[in-house]
């Protein structure tokens, strides 16, 4: 399995999910930051496994207005550079301390560190997912991947119409219905933080989440659970333009010191 979005850094388990990497329970993941601090704090820790890193400016961590692009260079340029593959989260939340037009100009300089440096974007929209979408035609090379899309019905074929690829997570109680109605070769499953209950427990509990989902999707598209695997982690591969896994080295991934969030709990309004 794969998990397409997942945070580290607040998660009551960490360990559980560098567990489920090197003992192959999760082939390969998408760790996702929400400051470009925490992006270079996790880039060295996360060198033994097969997992991959976005660097953040989630508009409800952060109280500047541009994406920090010298922290960029930096990270792209260090040994580990090459698992840094997207920009992101970023995007337009209500709860932020930033008004619209700040989220804005923050979102539109995360836009152009990615075209500049050939990066997908992986967006965070609670809210003004139509403005997102209008702001961000006028980059048309740019990648976009909506991280746990929400939404109408509507908005979410906008979406696709856009070329977007969509994050549908286990704890979204439409997850199995956008199988169904949305292009499955646009749909990537993703956990976020563990708001999923079983997670509470341990992240074999959201690994278990995802592999059901998948499975009940293949049911209802007439495929083997396999197939739909495949291709969902072709869209993954592509979508991220991912190296081949990355080998785990014996001996490494003790337990590491992540960092936490203030709250006791990842932020809620993280959660659309
Ligand atoms: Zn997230």
């Amino acid at each position: 399995m794969f998990d397409a979005h997942l945070h580290l850094s607040g998660l009551r388990h960490p360990q559980a999910v560098l567990e489920a990497l090197k003992s192959g329970a999760l082939d390969s993941c998408l760790v996702s930051t929400v400051t470009e601090s925490e992006a270079g704090e996790l880039l060295n820790r996360l060198q033994d496994y097969p997992a991959f890193l976005t660097i953040g400016a989630h508009p409800c961590f952060t109280r500047r207005r541009s994406f920090d692009r010298k922290a960029l260079d930096l990270l792209l340029q260090s040994p580990r550079g090459g698992r840094l593959v997207a920009i992101g989260e970023c995007g337009f939340d209500r709860h932020s301390p930033l008004d619209d037009r700040e989220q804005e100009q923050l979102l539109l300089s995360c836009a152009e560190a990615a075209v500049s440096c050939n990066l997908p974007l992986v967006l965070h929209l609670t809210q003004r997912r139509g403005r997102a979408l209008e702001l961000l035609k006028d980059f048309p090379a740019l990648k976009v991947h909506v991280h746990w899309a929400s939404g109408s019905h509507e908005i979410l074929r906008r979406y696709v119409k856009a070329g977007w690829t969509l994050g549908v997570c286990v704890s979204d109680s439409s997850a199995p219905e956008r199988f169904k109605s949305l292009p499955v070769e646009r749909l990537l499953p993703e956990s976020d933080f563990d708001a999923h209950k079983e997670a509470r427990l341990s992240y074999a509990g959201t690994l278990r989440a995802l592999t059901d989902l998948v499975s009940r999707a293949a049911a209802a598209l007439s495929l083997s659970p396999g197939s739909l695997y495949a291709r969902l982690e072709k869209t993954y591969r592509e979508t991220f333009a991912l190296s081949e896994p990355v080998a785990v080295q014996e001996g490494s991934g003790s337990a590491l010191p992540f960092t936490t969030h203030p709250e006791e709990d990842p932020c809620p309004t993280c959660i659309p």
